[in-house]
């Protein structure tokens, strides 16, 4: 799960990280409110989930509440790469004399959090790295030893930091930000440009904050910040169903049982020249319920015009699925869409029986995956 800044900079400030002081905006007015509560010059800053906002122009500084009035009116509903502002950050502005990078990942190669450091900040780290790789300092972190002074010292030196209260605030924000990257459960924690004011101060003036999704139970507090207006409506609806669902552009629905087959039935859809609409895993259970939730989040997508079940039994039953898609045909309006199902393996006869026994006129058994696919994609184009 991905962070907002304001909100990544909510956990830094926790972990004693200087961030300036700030305030939330949807719209221009409290956008206004917020640079008279704060006082002086402010930045009023786009809040979406992808970088380069300041290039993409989300990022403006403001002289006055007018003036930030102004500027949260052209940045509000901006589209920054897919994503439409609907928050801002409105906070006090700093004075830069400095920008560099410090950002620490999950390296899954090393199987160890990873630490780089640069002084040439600001910039994308992608840029530094394949220009100026010696300015970019890397450390693992054992996580057995655990975190050790002397890994800060040696990226604060490494970097070639020479101010010494530098160093002392660069050394002190790595270790903070350790513990707010374990603490979290996070993949990545970065602070692009951690900036030295003309007084010599060290704060992080951006924030990516990526927390593990897997972890999201042992910290509530994260989880309700998930937004689920940020992501796709026809996703966060699976979220809530508990069904596993990716949607694509395309109009064949497919349903599948276990990632691999699910996504071998993705591919097999492509080759014979069709498009999928999403990738949906049954999971090993393949129960009615589940095959019921399924049904009802594949066919809130309008794009769909043919299903395509491809089950291949082992502790899945398919006789069970069978029954899930019969209960689904009588429980949703599934009449506008042809169905072709291919079931295999553990109870596949008598799951057969129980498809051809109900006499649905919209359902297409097939025997095989390459012929399933096929015939999902004649049906959806026939429907088109
Ligand atoms: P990003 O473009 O999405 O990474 O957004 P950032 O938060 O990193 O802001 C982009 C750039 O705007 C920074 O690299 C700074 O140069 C500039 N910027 C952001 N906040 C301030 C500020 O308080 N004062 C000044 N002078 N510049 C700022
Ligand atoms: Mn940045």
């Amino acid at each position: 799960m991905d962070l907002y800044e304001y909100q990544g900079k909510q956990l830094f400030r926790r972990f004693g990280i200087g961030v300036s002081d700030g305030r939330l905006a949807t719209s221009p007015e409290e956008a206004r409110a917020a640079a008279v509560d704060l006082g002086a010059q402010v930045v009023v800053k786009a809040q979406v989930l992808t970088g380069g906002r300041g290039k993409a122009g989300g990022v403006k500084l403001a002289d006055s509440p007018a003036d930030a009035e102004q500027r949260a009116r052209e940045i509000l509903g901006l589209d920054i790469r897919g994503h439409v502002v609907r928050k801002l950050w409105i906070e006090q502005a700093s004075d830069i004399a400095k920008e560099y990078y410090l950002s620490i990942t999950f390296d899954r190669g090393a199987k160890k959090p990873l630490f780089m450091f640069t002084t040439q900040g600001g910039v994308e780290i992608e840029e530094v790295a394949a220009e100026s790789p010696e300015a970019l300092v890397r450390l693992h972190v054992d996580p057995l030893e655990g975190f050790r002074p002397w890994v800060a010292r040696r990226l604060v030196y490494g970097g070639g930091v020479e101010d010494p209260f530098e160093q002392k605030q660069i050394a002190e924000i790595i270790g903070q930000l350790y513990r707010a990257f374990v603490e979290f459960d996070a993949m990545l924690c970065e602070i692009n440009p951690l900036i030295v004011t003309p007084a010599g101060e060290v704060k992080a003036l951006d924030s990516k904050f990526t927390v593990d999704d897997s972890a999201l139970p042992r910290h509530p507090d994260i989880s309700e910040w998930r937004d689920t207006s940020a992501a796709h409506p026809i996703e966060s609806f699976a979220r809530e169903k508990g069904v596993t669902y990716v949607k694509l552009d395309g109009e064949v629905g497919i349903l599948g049982n276990g990632a691999g087959l699910s996504m071998s039935t993705v591919d097999v859809v492509a080759h014979v020249g069709g498009r999928p609409a999403n990738f949906c895993d049954l999971g090993g259970g393949g129960s009615a319920e589940g095959v019921v939730d399924a049904l009802e989040v594949i066919t809130r997508d309008p794009q769909v015009r043919s299903i395509f079940f491809n089950i291949f039994g082992g502790i899945t039953r398919c006789d069970e699925v069978a029954r899930g898609i019969l209960e689904a045909l009588d429980r949703l309006d599934m009449s506008r869409y042809p169905i072709v199902v291919r079931l295999d393996g553990t109870n596949a006869e008598e799951g057969r029986r129980l498809l051809t026994e109900a006499g649905k006129p919209n359902i297409d058994p097939e025997a095989t995956m390459l012929d399933g696919a096929r015939r999902a994609v004649e049906l959806a184009k026939e429907a088109a």
